[in-house]
């Protein structure tokens, strides 16, 4: 088992930089995933990993060892791809045997370690099959099995889950994170699903515009994004332009006027936020789900607490997500779980919108 150091690493393609200065230390045994939109760099870091891509700066260290221009077959890794890759006219013991073959170990240990992995991942019974009688999620089983047989340092995962449908995927990400508990080994998913991400790693990594944006819990993630990128990029968000107002309100907390967003009579929006003094940001985010909503008139006008028009409602089953208008101008978007409502509110509904101060959190510009 090894941890990985990428060294402030960058990429270019021609003219292009897909990857600026990542410097990123995976530990040993974790379950580290990388997240971000389409064309961020995902599978161009995975690629400079894995050996099928040269950095243009920086190098990369597996272990102790430096390997930057070792060829893939010299790190010791396995890698699991989007598209499985199992030669069809082999059996299911065959695929997982082959890196072993190519390794020349003895017949007796092949047959040892192909049985232990297919035990691990919960094939046994299915060895003598070719890849055409497996279901998709059991050729991509048989994939992660050929990837670990070998006794790899590190476990690559590129996608591997794209294409299962969603409740096939839902069942492998239990069981990919079962295995790699069981076997301890460090693992690096390539993701642009961020439910997966969340779900799965120790940590994750989120790539924007050719950075790593941040590294951190799943939590810490959603709860304090570094900057107003990972905050939109991760989950859903409001997110408010702010003037602060000088002057402190109750407790300590500061008080903000949003800009663009207007209450009856053209009033401002104002917000209480509870961060310390020492923070300075002109962006501030609300997650949609911390928003309690009531359809019972209360004490309009205080912090924190705005009248709304219900504008669009979209049920999901375990929640309901609400577009809600302000009086004046602007709209916030609230999540509320499903018991909350005996029935689903309609367009044009009044209702009442507050949240606590401690939720309405600062936000970093980009890169500061
Ligand atoms: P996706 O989720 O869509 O697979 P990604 O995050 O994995 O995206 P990469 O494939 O790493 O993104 O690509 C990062 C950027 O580098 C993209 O803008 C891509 O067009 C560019 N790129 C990747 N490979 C090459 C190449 N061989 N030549 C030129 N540009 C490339």
């Amino acid at each position: 088992m090894s941890g990985i150091h990428i060294d402030d690493v960058s990429r270019q393609f021609g003219d292009f930089t897909a990857l600026e200065e990542v410097q990123l230390q995976v530990r040993e045994g974790e379950f580290f995933s990388l997240l971000g939109p389409s064309g961020c760099g995902k599978t161009t870091l995975l690629n400079m990993i894995a050996g099928f891509l040269d950095p243009s700066t920086g190098r990369i260290l597996i272990g102790e060892q430096d390997v930057t221009g070792l060829p893939p077959y010299r790190r010791g890794l396995g890698i699991v791809f989007q598209d499985y890759a199992l030669f069809p006219h082999l059996s299911v013991f065959d695929n997982v045997a082959y890196g072993l073959q190519i390794r020349k170990l003895p017949k007796k240990e092949i047959k040892r370690r192909v049985d232990e992995t297919l035990a691990l991942v919960q094939l046994s019974s299915m060895a003598d099959r070719r890849s055409h009688q497996l279901s998709g999620g059991q050729r991509q089983r048989v994939a992660i099995a050929r990837a670990l047989a070998i006794e790899p340092s590190v476990l690559l995962l590129d996608e591997p889950l794209s294409n299962l449908d969603a409740k096939l995927r839902k069942d492998m990400q239990t069981e990919l994170r079962t295995i790699q508990r069981r076997t301890g080994i460090t693992t690096i998913l390539v993701t642009h699903d961020q439910e997966e991400a969340l779900s799965l790693s120790d940590r994750i990594g989120i790539l924007g515009h050719g950075r790593l944006q941040q590294v951190g819990s799943p939590l810490e993630i959603y709860r304090q994004p570094a900057n107003r990128f990972v905050a939109d990029f991760i989950g859903q968000v409001n997110l408010f332009h702010t003037r602060s107002m000088g002057d402190a309100a109750s407790g300590g907390n500061i008080r903000l006027q949003v800009e663009h967003y207007e209450l009856a009579n053209g009033s401002p929006l104002i917000l209480e936020t509870a961060v310390p003094d020492s923070v300075e940001a002109a962006t501030y985010m609300l997650r949609p789900e911390r928003i309690r909503i009531s359809f019972i008139p209360g004490s309009e006008g205080q912090l924190n607490r705005t009248p709304g028009i219900i504008q669009h409602v979209s049920y999901a089953g375990d929640q309901v997500r609400l577009k809600i208008a302000l009086p004046g101008k602007g709209e916030l978007l609230v999540v509320a779980p499903d018991p909350v409502f005996p029935t689903l509110p309609v367009q044009g509904d009044p209702c009442e919108l507050y949240w606590a101060a401690e939720d309405v959190i600062p936000l970093p510009t980009e890169g500061g």
